[in-house]
């Protein structure tokens, strides 16, 4: 097939991106400036409305599932687009201080819907999209990393025996032991209807900074079971540790070069990389088996994105707001666009080695404290 390249999709995200309201004012306080999930609500429907029938907008209570809200009662959304056999799961805003995964996806989820475009029609042609612009709609309403769990007949949160509030990291709640988070275990079993065949996770990380030149790195590119350590490689004798570095790869190519996107390697610091079983991406990759709604043992490959400067941040998190947001519809689109030209299934997976990174010493995991490379 043809390669079309991401790059075509770029001047409309770029407009997508340029449509929101408050992008580059001094005046805004960042909650301002963050979108609510009234707001998110709001800008699905009239995507939904314009798409003209293109995108369709629900809740997983409609859908059906088990489990249908948040802990605190928020409906849990998503919208769909497309009618490609492949389906991909694209999901913003886990931990919910880190806001621009709303604004990213809302924009692809805008585009697809309405572009006539080359690209956007073998998107739509390849593939069903899911696209899910805040997975954490209670940690985004708190301004929080976690979700607080909650008592539903007292309207409050629980607490342990000290009186302290329960909190959880939906990141770390896809587990062979369950789910302490209704809203895991709704998208756990949606998960299980969808059975995608790439994922994609869009997250923040603080400022970072490339250690030899002290230029401002904006963009981290990761894989949340560390590629050659101790989970990936056994996976499907070792297919996603190719196709992760691969997908990886295609967005450093189409991203390292685009105006003030600086792009490399996630870590977190130290020489350490990540190896996290119970993140909902890396549970997809394990093909999680809870309660036999995935008896079949579907499996899927996935990344996520890290975006610099969030709400912890402070003022800090919201200078360069639209490039910040417009980088991650770039990335989206490049590694859409890999995946459905096929570019990316033929890059050599080797190239992840390229991409800028510092040396990696330890696996930081949530199953074994931090291990050393070599003891692996
Ligand atoms: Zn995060």
């Amino acid at each position: 097939m043809a390669s079309l390249g991401a790059l075509a999709l770029l001047p409309i995200g770029l407009q997508a991106a340029a449509a929101y309201p408050g992008d580059s004012s001094q005046a805004e306080t960042p909650t301002q400036a963050i979108r609510s999930y009234d707001d998110m609500i709001r800008e699905l429907r009239k995507i939904e409305h314009t798409s003209r029938g293109r995108v369709t907008v629900t809740t997983l209570a409609e859908v059906g599932t088990a489990e249908t809200h948040s802990e605190q009662g928020r409906d849990l959304y998503v919208a769909q687009v497309g009618q490609g056999d492949r389906h991909v799961w694209i999901q913003g805003r886990i931990h919910g201080d880190e806001p621009y995964g709303v604004e990213a996806t809302l924009a692809v989820l805008k585009e697809l819907g309405s572009s006539g475009q080359q690209t956007a029609e073998l998107l739509r042609d390849e593939f069903t999209l899911h696209i899910i612009p805040m997975y954490n709609p209670d940690g985004s309403e708190m301004n929080t990393r976690t979700t607080t769990l909650w008592d539903t007949e007292a309207d409050a949160p629980r607490t342990d025996d000290d009186g302290r509030e329960l909190t959880v990291d939906l990141n770390r709640d896809w587990t062979l032991e369950g789910f302490l988070a209704r809203e895991s275990r709704a998208w756990y079993e949606y998960w299980t209807m969808v059975r995608p065949s790439y994922a994609l996770d869009i997250h923040h990380q603080g400022r970072k900074r490339d250690p030899e030149t002290g230029e401002p790195i904006t963009f981290s590119l990761g894989i949340s079971l560390a590629p050659g350590g101790p989970t990936l490689p056994d996976i499907r004798d070792g297919e996603f540790d190719v196709l992760t570095r691969q997908m990886a790869s295609q967005v450093w190519l189409d991203t390292r070069h685009r105006g003030h996107i600086s792009t490399d390697r996630y870590d977190v610091g130290g020489g350490q990389v990540i190896d996290i079983r119970g993140g909902v991406v890396s549970a997809m990759m394990l093909g999680l088996d809870w309660q036999g709604l995935n008896s079949a043992g579907h499996a899927n490959a996935a990344i996520f994105f890290e975006t610099s400067g969030n709400t912890r941040d402070g003022d800090l998190g919201l200078r360069g707001r639209g490039r910040f947001i417009q980088q991650n519809i770039l990335g989206v689109e490049s590694w859409l666009a890999g995946l459905a030209t096929g570019d990316t299934v033929d890059l050599d997976p080797q190239t992840w080695d390229e991409i800028p990174h510092a040396p990696v010493e330890y696996y930081f995991t949530d199953w074994g404290g931090v291990i050393p490379i070599d003891d692996v």
